[in-house]
């Protein structure tokens, strides 16, 4: 890579330096995995790697940089996929003892849509089981260690895929977020990890967690690149009804136009108790630098944000117990041997397939949805669901987007928060609230805490807005 520009990391780089014969993508592709062998086993971001399939990639991508032909968006970029998204041939564990030896007989859409734009894949990457955690711990494969202080957490659920990307393993991977998952830890490794609107990106071929709120996104080391990545795995699908028909804009267009005249909300909500000072401290700053800049600072107030965890965990567990029905020992990975009965089989799979969290989540989602609670619980989330958006709706009319901490505090240690679910969920406060609202979100590096640690702004955006949430990102990025 010696004859490669410094903007060689970068999706474009490696893309036009391909093209311009200045490198390979076989080469590029070998200075990734060399990264993964020296630095991977400290970090523990991906769950397998396959060396071969990924030259193959990069041979074909080789083939048309040789004939001259015109190269695809991603071409040779490698990249890493969150481990809950299928891959044709490939194990997919979603963290899960459960989903072992099973081999996915198709490919996920969005996946699908990198390997069309010439993306070369590294391996699959390390999360909590089916997603379930603030923190990877919760995977059956072990945890994560976060690349700026291997004692603390990468974040979760998508821990792999934002270490990868931290470390310099993986230009650009692919994580999911159901309630946090890809910009919680975003901001604990200091990357960009991006929420699109919900329906935005297919969810065809994810392991469900909670079908309402699952959405697929791109991390990368900068906006651009992660705007490119979303405009490549975007857009209608057949096989999700709930994927949006609405064209895909370019979103890399209106990157540099900058903030001047923007509207920018605060909500009084998100700087509470709570909030850790060192990272109150490099948000307001944040804010501060994007008010220098021209953008229109504004007060807002989104008053039923306080409920939103509580509402999450309802729905969220609700909706997982439904999905995870479906892990009985007969059709997927694991079954459990020597059971007598076909529901004795079940429940013995069941029992050693899935972790501690999973359980928990299973039986919360059970109790909610039963007879004689689902109007209390199930209904009632529902209801709240709904103020929630409606929070974000009138919010949207005044402001052109919304700027937040992404996480009340840096990463913490490992072990810290791991024997106190409720601890957990809290750390979840600043990201609910989009998930139930659908509306998208991105979180961007924005400063450091004394002790270095990585620090997020959270931008929300209206449905179907990425444009405007890329605009101010870009604008942090660079002030
Ligand atoms: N931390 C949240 C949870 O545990 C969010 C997880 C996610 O977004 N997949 O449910």
């Amino acid at each position: 890579m010696s004859t490669m520009t410094a903007a060689a990391g970068s999706v474009e780089g490696i893309r036009s330096a391909i093209a311009k014969g200045e490198t390979t993508a076989a080469a590029v592709t070998e200075i990734y995995q060399a990264r993964i062998a020296g630095e991977d086993p400290r970090i523990h971001a991906f769950l397998s790697v396959d060396r071969e399939y990924a030259l193959a990639q990069a041979a074909r991508i080789d083939d048309m940089a040789a004939k001259g032909e015109s190269l695809p968006k991603l071409a040779g970029v490698p990249f890493g996929i969150k481990d809950v998204l299928t891959l044709e041939g490939f194990a997919a564990t979603a963290g899960s003892k459960i989903l072992e030896g099973y081999r996915p007989p198709y490919t996920a859409t969005a996946v699908r849509k990198l390997a069309d734009a010439g993306a070369v894949f590294l391996g699959k990457l390390n999360c909590d089981e089916f997603a379930m955690g603030s923190s990877n711990e919760n995977s059956a494969y072990g945890p994560v260690h976060n690349p700026h202080d291997l004692e603390r957490v990468p974040g979760g659920s998508s821990g792999g895929s934002a270490a990868a990307v931290a470390a310099g393993m993986a230009v650009a991977t692919l994580g999911t977020d159901t309630g946090g998952s890809i910009r919680q830890p975003a901001s604990f490794c200091g990357v960009v990890g991006v929420l699109p609107t919900y329906g935005r990106v297919s969810r065809y071929g994810l392991i469900a967690f909670a079908s309402s709120l699952d959405r697929i996104g791109p991390f990368a080391a900068t906006i651009r690149d992660a705007a490119t990545v979303l405009g490549v795995i975007a857009g209608h699908d057949v096989m999700d009804a709930t994927s949006s028909p609405l064209p895909v804009p370019d979103y890399t267009a209106d990157l540099d136009r900058g903030v001047k005249g923007m509207k920018l909300g605060v909500p009084a909500e998100y700087f509470a108790e709570g909030l850790d000072q060192e990272v109150r401290a490099a948000i307001e700053a944040g804010i501060e630098r994007l008010r220098a800049a021209g953008a229109e600072i504004r007060p807002i107030s989104l008053p039923h944000t306080r409920y939103a965890i509580p509402t999450y965990y309802v729905i969220a567990t609700a909706e997982a117990s439904s999905n995870l029905a479906r892990f009985d020992g007969v059709r997927y990975g694991l079954r459990a041997p020597q059971s007598d009965t076909l529901a004795g089989m079940y429940r013995r799979t069941r029992d050693l397939g899935f972790g501690a969290e999973v359980k928990r989540r299973i039986l919360l989602g059970t109790y909610v949805l039963s007879h004689g609670y689902y109007d209390a619980y199930y209904r009632k989330a529902q209801q709240v669901r709904r103020l929630l958006t409606e929070d974000f709706l009138g919010a949207f009319r005044e402001v052109d987007a919304i700027l937040t901490p992404t996480a009340p505090t840096p990463a913490f240690k490992i072990g810290e928060k791991s024997d106190d679910p409720v601890a957990m969920y809290l750390a979840d406060i600043y990201t609910v609230t989009a998930s139930l609202a659908g509306i998208c979100g991105v979180s961007v590096p924005c400063g450091k805490s004394r002790g270095g640690l990585p620090i997020g702004m959270q931008i929300l955006g209206r449905h179907f807005d990425e444009a405007a949430i890329f605009r101010v990102g870009q604008a942090v990025e660079s002030l």
